[in-house]
């Protein structure tokens, strides 16, 4: 069989075999959608969709992958990424730390010893990274945080007014966060523009193929597989992808970590982002959430894709030692 033979075989049977993981985990009702940000009650909870982008631009995907709904906390990835672009490495760590912490995404928790938040994954360390994206105004910082989505999605994208106010009148949780923090001197004044635009940004809208299209480019080394636009400079694909490993799972990142073995985000509003570096980016969209906030079918579906597949990072089987010389 030729190469190209090869490939379209293979190609055909990827999308036979995402067809069937739908129509498999289609019956599952499991879960519940998130209800603490009042718009985000209002979501079909059956919606589901799953895409996968590669990093030749072939595309793969089912279901309602064209439904917009708000990214939330994946946007945490490609923020932090604009944030270390903005400032380097070693001053975001003064104010972000990389460390897993075992507790739910909304924790009130700072490292004792630092008073930094754990990591960029959960609120408290998003808050404090989005708080340090450069701009003049709100409005500058707002839209160099739009333009960074757009060159990831490669299309204009805009803020769900309604999912902003939503939570901007209900994100008690956050707000007090984002005070501790000032506290600290972990995050600056003024504390209700940081907010806003974390909010914002949670507010972004989204499909499911966007968001596989999101983590080809990570999975490219930043270059958006589609319009082959650099969306984040190479050197920190790897800042990323490594808090994504570690900590994009909440409370889940190290069993997650464990079976599926690929980096990956979960956001609020029922979507997984994964990246398979230097193959492909995968993405699943489904509202209803298990208990640590993790979408039940997209969790079934990666643990499923990385076994057929044979992505987990450590998977060591079928190479020789001779594959490692030279
Ligand atoms: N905007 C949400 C919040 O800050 C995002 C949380 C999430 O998606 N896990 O609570």
């Amino acid at each position: 069989m030729t190469n190209q033979e090869d490939l379209a075989k293979n190609s055909s049977s990827l999308q036979t075999f995402i067809d069937d993981l739908y129509f498999k985990y289609k019956p599952l009702h499991d879960g519940v959608v998130a209800k603490y940000i009042p718009e985000l009650a209002k979501v079909d909870s059956d919606l589901f969709a799953i895409s996968i982008v590669s990093v030749n631009g072939e595309v793969y995907e089912v279901g309602n992958y064209q439904q917009l709904f708000t990214i939330q906390s994946i946007s945490k990835v490609f923020a932090y990424g604009l944030a270390l672009e903005d400032h380097g490495r070693d001053y975001i760590l003064t104010r972000v730390g990389v460390e897993p912490t075992g507790d739910a995404f909304n924790a009130i928790v700072l490292d004792e010893q630092s008073k930094r938040p754990y990591n960029p994954m959960v609120n408290a360390g998003a808050i404090a990274t989005t708080s340090l994206i450069k701009g003049l105004d709100p409005t500058e910082r707002l839209n160099r945080m739009l333009e960074m989505f757009q060159k990831y999605i490669g299309r204009d994208v805009f803020v769900d007014i309604s999912a902003f106010t939503s939570e901007r009148t209900t994100g008690h949780r956050n707000r007090a966060m984002a005070y501790l923090m000032l506290n600290f001197g972990m995050i600056d004044k003024p504390i209700d523009e940081a907010l806003d635009l974390y909010f914002q940004q949670c507010a972004v809208m989204v499909n499911c193929h966007d968001l596989a299209v999101m983590a080809a480019t990570l999975a490219n080394k930043g270059i958006n597989p589609m319009t082959k636009q650099q969306a984040v400079s190479s050197r920190y694909i790897k800042d990323i992808l490594s808090v994504m490993y570690t900590c994009g799972m909440y409370n889940f990142a190290g069993e997650w970590a464990y079976k599926v073995g690929i980096p990956a985000k979960s956001g609020i509003s029922g979507g997984i982002i994964a990246v398979v570096p230097n193959k492909m980016g995968i993405a699943v969209f489904s509202p209803r959430l298990d208990t640590r906030g993790n979408s039940v079918r997209g969790v079934k579906v990666c643990e499923e894709l990385s076994q057929h597949l044979g992505l987990h990072l450590f998977e060591c089987s079928g190479l020789e030692v001779s594959q490692f010389r030279g």
